[in-house]
């Protein structure tokens, strides 16, 4: 159980705005180690293949450093890279 700090942790989302949620669900997933991610497959959005993703060889200069790597989404199960495969289509939706 979370314990008694999970309904403060509801109140402050909620005050949150569309964008805020986002950016806090994202921070939330975890960065999966490499041994966790399956290396023969690839990001089923932007179709990279997961070991470069982890080396960062493909990664802009410009990205941000705490969303590079490869995540996996609690309850689906899917695994995605952080990048924009994850923050974009969430904070597009969200911006309209
Ligand atoms: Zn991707």
């Amino acid at each position: 159980m979370a314990g008694a700090a999970h309904d403060d942790d509801l109140d402050a989302i909620l005050a949150l705005t569309p964008d805020q949620r986002v950016e806090r669900a994202v921070q939330k997933l975890p960065t999966l180690s490499a041994q966790d991610v399956p290396l023969q497959d690839s990001c089923p959005i932007c179709l990279l293949p997961f070991p470069s993703i982890i080396s960062g060889e493909n990664v802009e200069p410009e990205s941000p450093g705490e969303l590079v790597g490869v995540t996996k989404l609690q309850g689906c199960g899917h695994v995605f890279c952080r990048l924009e495969c994850v923050t974009g289509p969430l904070s597009s939706s969200a911006a309209h």
